[in-house]
């Protein structure tokens, strides 16, 4: 089985891609960007979390010559059209500061009624080979956002964020593997999963 190349930095996010992927592809080893030689990482300009994915691998696989796994995600507000999405890491400005994007949204949204406040997260995850070959996918996880934070589990937009699929508990309130089940994230990997063996071959 070959090696899958992450551009990312993030150990979490290795570890868990490698324990949900290996479900599906046994032994399937997941290098990040410190397990590789340096190159360039692009700008993440993209307009959708499809683009932004795809670009980070499309580099990683130039780079390194392996098959390359990227992912983009973020927080969809219906109420703010859609926003933060793709700019939500640093959606109260540089530098990325959870806290501080968390009352950024809560003050947007004060007067909208809680009705209105529905969200999703989307994922979307791109494999590129070397040979050019791409592959996308993405999750969502459909739910609301509340009114004051609550939780200290999880990271991001997790502490105002109820989903659908788990109402009354915020999804920092939610242990690792209760979200994994439900999230975006989880959605798009366990969705990836049964192609990878095709997309390494
Ligand atoms: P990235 O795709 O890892 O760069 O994440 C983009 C940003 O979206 C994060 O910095 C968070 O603000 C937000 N985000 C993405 N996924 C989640 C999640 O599962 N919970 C909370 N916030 C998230």
């Amino acid at each position: 089985m070959p090696d899958l190349h992450l551009a990312s930095r993030n150990a979490k996010k290795i570890a868990e891609m490698e324990r949900i992927l290996a479900e599906h592809v046994p032994g399937v080893r997941v290098l990040g960007l410190d397990d590789v030689d340096d190159y360039p990482e692009p700008v993440e300009d993209a307009p959708t979390f499809e683009g932004n994915a795809l670009l980070k691998a499309r580099a990683g696989a130039a780079a390194t010559g392996l098959p390359t796994i990227a992912d983009d995600s973020g927080l969809c507000v219906d109420a703010l059209n859609g926003m933060p999405g793709v700019l939500s890491a640093r959606w109260s400005g540089p530098p990325k500061d959870d806290a501080r994007n968390n009352r950024l949204l809560l003050d947007q949204l004060a007067d909208v009624p809680d009705e209105r406040r529905t969200a999703h997260f989307t994922c979307a995850i791109a494999v590129v080979r070397p040979d050019g070959r791409e592959h996308v996918v993405e999750g969502r996880m459909p739910g609301t956002v509340i009114r004051e934070v609550r939780g200290d589990g999880g990271f991001g937009y997790d502490v105002l964020f109820v989903a659908d699929a788990r109402p009354g508990v915020t999804t920092a309130e939610l242990d690792r593997a209760e979200k994994d089940a439900i999230s975006h994230r989880g959605l798009a990997l366990r969705a990836l999963a049964p192609d990878l063996p095709g997309l390494l071959a």
